[in-house]
């Protein structure tokens, strides 16, 4: 298992790790196969979408944002609960199939960090299995 290193930098964002995420199984050497990818936090998540037009990122946070407002109605005393549940709406692993040390990913896609309380230092844990 590895594990990525990702600095937010802002309240929300979609960070995209395709390319380390690829270097990273370099690093593993694993040529075929498939690579699972774990978030290990409670506000922050992990998906895979279009990383071709930047706009999809925004209306991605935006939608999120309309669907789970920050406010300061929940129950949760940290102030963070719209970070939360956000993060559990996106989920916290993505799979994808390796083929010859590639990620077998659709034309449009790449893999997006989705942080929802940043700034903050957060981790990728990478497992690959044949
Ligand atoms: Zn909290």
């Amino acid at each position: 298992m590895k594990k990525l290193i990702i600095k937010t930098r802002a309240r929300q964002e979609l960070v995209d790790i395709t390319e380390r995420v690829e270097r990273t199984l370099r690093e593993m050497s694993l040529a075929d196969g498939v690579c699972t990818l774990y978030v290990p936090h409670t506000t922050a998540a992990i998906t895979i979408n279009e990383n071709a037009d930047p706009s999809v990122k925004e209306d991605i946070l935006d939608a999120l944002a309309r669907l789970v407002p920050q406010s300061p109605h929940y129950k949760h005393a940290e102030g963070n609960a719209h970070a939360h549940i956000r993060a559990s709406f996106i989920g916290h692993s993505v799979q994808v199939i390796v083929e010859n040390g590639k990620l077998l990913l659709g034309t449009w896609q790449g893999i997006f960090f989705c942080e929802f309380d940043g700034p903050r230092e957060r981790e990728v844990w990478v497992t690959s299995s044949c």
